[in-house]
């Protein structure tokens, strides 16, 4: 086991939090954790889903809690907007198994936080500049002055300035469409009774799709979260100032849609979305929805000499693959193993990234799959009864490994 040494992480999001818990873990002596928000992160999120499977392993591994507040999940109804029915919901075209766990971000990312150990310094507000790559160690820049480490972990998300460092200009593509994020007190609901607590929604129309399942609030009751998946009219102003496939990713915070995209958003509810699911979008006040543009990345490889890279540092998978937490958590676990493992940071390193990079890899070749087969290039969901849907799911979803792939036991 690798025992010492100083370690930098870089983000102190999911992935940093648990990077950090698991270099603690790993035996490294001195950990800093360096993150640029200067406030409660906690405040910010939304909701994300967890697969039974997936949080069994992480649960056993130390990082994901069974005391956090989560909402159960077991089926998955399918449904389109369809002439021939009036129900509210529109026509459920199929059920099938959803064997998932939600949860609320904020509370998890702080569960996460709470497990890093006293030991560990936690930078809050403090953005990294710059990093130097040495043989032997990194130093990492700040405003307040430079140090040096042993193994530096790039966890500072898909724009990630460690990752630069280390490869240069490797930057996610713009996937061509964009998902919108809301969610809003479950009281709101008119008539929360035909959508069962437990049923997670799939609303698809041509060009794309609503999913819709429930949260914890975080203080004892529950939100609607939907996320919505669309391509934007080619002429449509984004109002983001820029071009996507130039400039590399960018997002909208809360309250940050145009008069365009909240037109196009309007119309979706109202034109191409059965009337119940509609309504949950005009429910939505405008601070509590945002938009997020899809990437496709993954870096060449997880480490270059004593950096290493984890979350969405690492890869960005679309979030149709209902795993980005998912594969966060595991790339800690992962590094936890690694380090416990060697007895040198190269082989540590190499060890990681034998494991990781395939795995990065095939997560974001998954999202693009789900991708075409739920926004791009959508089949005639009207003609579809349940057999045709669960064939046209298994050939999209190809190795199975929606939700996350299975955590390799070290
Ligand atoms: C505030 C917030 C809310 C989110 N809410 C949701 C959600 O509701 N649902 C969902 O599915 N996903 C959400 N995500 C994304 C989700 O956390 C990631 O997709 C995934 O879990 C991987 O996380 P990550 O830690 O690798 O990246 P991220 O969560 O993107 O975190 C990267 C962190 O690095 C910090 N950082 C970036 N550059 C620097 C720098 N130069 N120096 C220091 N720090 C830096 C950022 O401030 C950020 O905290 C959210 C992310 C954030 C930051």
């Amino acid at each position: 086991m690798m025992r010492g040494g100083r370690v930098a992480v870089v983000g102190g999001s999911v992935a940093g939090c648990a990077a950090a818990l698991a270099a603690h873990r790993g035996g490294a002596d001195e950990i800093t954790v360096y993150e640029r928000a200067a406030g409660d992160l906690a405040e910010r999120g939304v909701g994300l889903a967890v697969h039974d499977a997936r949080y069994a392993e992480l649960e056993s591994a130390g990082f994901l809690d069974a005391g956090m507040a989560w909402v159960r999940m077991t089926r998955r109804r399918w449904y389109v907007r369809d002439g021939a029915t009036a129900a509210p919901l529109g026509r459920e075209i199929a059920e099938m198994p959803f064997p998932f766990r939600t949860y609320n971000w904020g509370p998890l990312w702080q569960e996460l936080r709470g497990r890093v150990p006293g030991s560990v310094v936690f930078r809050a507000g403090t953005p990294v500049e710059a990093l130097r790559l040495g043989a032997d160690g990194v130093r990492v820049e700040t405003a307040a002055g430079a140090e040096r480490f042993d193994l530096v972990i790039g966890a500072d998300g898909y724009r990630s300035t460690v990752r630069a460092a280390a490869f240069g200009d490797v930057r996610p593509a713009y996937a061509g469409y964009l998902a919108w994020r809301g969610a809003f007190p479950e009281d709101r609901l008119a008539d929360p009774a035909p959508w069962p607590r437990e049923v997670c929604a799939y609303v698809v129309f041509p060009g794309g799709h609503l999913i819709v399942y429930r949260i914890p609030d975080g203080s004892g009751g529950r939100r609607v979260n939907w996320v919505l998946y669309t391509t934007p009219p080619p002429d449509l102003d984004l109002g983001l100032g820029l071009d996507l496939r130039l400039t590399g990713p960018t997002s909208l915070p809360p309250g940050g849609l145009t008069e365009a995209l909240t037109a196009h958003l309007r119309h979706v509810a109202d034109d191409l979305l059965p009337p119940y699911w509609g309504a949950l979008l005009h429910a939505t006040a405008p601070a509590e929805r945002f938009l997020q543009p899809m990437y496709d990345f993954a870096a060449p490889h997880c480490t270059a000499g004593r950096v290493l890279l984890v979350g969405d540092a690492a890869a960005v998978a679309r979030p149709h693959t209902g795993a980005g937490a998912v594969k966060a958590l595991q790339d800690a676990t992962a590094l936890e193993s690694c380090l416990a493992a060697a007895d040198t940071w190269e082989k540590a390193l190499a060890a990681y990234d034998g494991d990781r990079a395939p795995s990065g890899r095939a997560m974001v070749d998954l999202g693009r799959a789900l991708g075409d087969a739920l926004v791009l290039a959508t089949p005639d969901w009207r003609a579809m009864d349940q057999a045709a849907l669960e064939t046209w799911w298994r050939r999209a979803d190809g190795a199975g490994a929606f939700g996350g792939r299975r955590l390799r036991t070290p």
